[in-house]
């Protein structure tokens, strides 16, 4: 039995309001929503982030992302999406198993950007910052 809760889901040993099951990918709804119709995408590989997802994992994912970005913001009347992965646990990621957040926005909704989320605690230039990044890339 595992301690992952997304495992036990993609298992089926514990229900979920799955809306979407997909070869290397499942789709399911947020027991606690920030708004109706926010759901969650896994891998049914258990893997804690983003970095650690394999090619096909990843191009599954993120398809599957894309797939359900439009139904779901129609079938819940939203004017749009915002698509989310919190990754590593400073990032608040509460389940080490990767997982897309869908959230449905309608205009005036009281919810912020992704931008509202930082402080902009910036401390280097742009141009150190793309030199240690295309460094660390090699
Ligand atoms: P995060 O903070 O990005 O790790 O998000 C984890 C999300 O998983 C939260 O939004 C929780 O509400 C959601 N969650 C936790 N347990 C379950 C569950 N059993 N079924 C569906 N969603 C869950
Ligand atoms: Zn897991």
């Amino acid at each position: 039995m595992s301690a992952c809760i997304f495992c036990r889901i993609v298992s089926g040993e514990i229900p979920a309001e799955v809306v979407a099951r997909e070869p290397e990918v499942l789709a399911f709804l947020d027991v606690q929503p920030l708004a109706d119709g926010h759901v969650l995408v896994v891998p049914r590989a258990h893997v804690p982030r983003v970095e650690d997802l394999k090619p096909s994992a990843a191009d599954a994912l993120f398809r599957a992302v894309v797939r359900l970005a439009g139904p779901v913001r129609e079938a819940l009347g939203a004017a749009g999406t915002t698509i989310g992965i919190n990754n590593g646990d400073a990032t608040g990621q509460t389940i080490p198993h990767v997982h897309v957040h869908i959230v449905p926005r309608w205009p005036k909704d009281g919810a912020g950007s992704v931008h509202t989320i930082f402080p902009r605690n910036v401390k280097q230039k742009l141009p150190e910052v793309g030199a240690a990044i295309r460094k660390a890339l090699d």
